[in-house]
């Protein structure tokens, strides 16, 4: 009774995946975001970022409907060297907060394929890790999750995943534990490339 072939290694190579969040981290965005919400007749100053677009509107009496309406994906573009990133990399997935009409119509406006996209309507809350290591079929020590906010943080210490800071965000506060790049392509080392 032998087993016809031994087990053999998941994957060969040790590189691992790169998980991204998308707003404020691949996409420049704070100003898509807040202008939707300006035109909508909110003081810009009330605007926050990183949240549940739902939560937000909540927040702020709007509907999800009418924010959408008013979003304008053609004033986010990508950071300097993202676009060189994403397209270097075979292996990479989004997670991201975003509401899934924006946020897959920004994927397709780029041409970015990420292996895995979720978004806000997948988690049903706050995103989270596991899900979409599970679609990977992944490990938390073959990730980096590349974020921009305390929440990203968070969720990849919840997933026992190791966190990458978006150091070319302005708006990105580094933590003492922070792993922080100052330019997206030098998550390539990072990822052992
Ligand atoms: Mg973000």
């Amino acid at each position: 009774m032998s087993e016809e072939q031994g087990s053999r290694p998941k994957s060969a190579t040790t590189r691992k995946v790169a998980v991204c969040d998308l707003d404020g981290t691949l996409i420049d965005s704070d100003a898509a975001l807040a202008n939707a919400f300006v035109a909508l007749g909110v003081d810009r100053e009330e605007i926050t970022f990183g949240h549940v677009l739902a939560d937000e509107c909540d927040r702020l009496g709007l509907s999800v409907e009418d924010y959408l309406a008013a979003y304008d994906p053609t004033q986010a573009l990508p950071f300097a060297g993202v676009t060189e990133l994403v397209t270097s990399l075979d292996r990479w997935a989004v997670c991201s907060n975003k509401h899934p009409h924006s946020g897959r119509a920004e994927l397709e406006r780029l041409q970015w394929h990420p292996e895995v996209a979720l978004f806000a309507d997948f988690f049903g809350g706050p995103k989270q890790l596991p899900p979409v290591l599970r679609l990977l079929g992944i490990a938390p020590d073959q990730v980096i999750f590349l974020g921009d906010t305390a929440h990203d943080r968070r969720c990849a210490s919840d997933a026992g995943v190791t966190f990458a800071l978006a150091g070319w965000n302005p708006r990105a506060t580094a933590h003492s534990s922070d792993i922080v790049l100052s330019h997206p392509l030098e998550l390539l080392e990072l990822l052992g490339e």
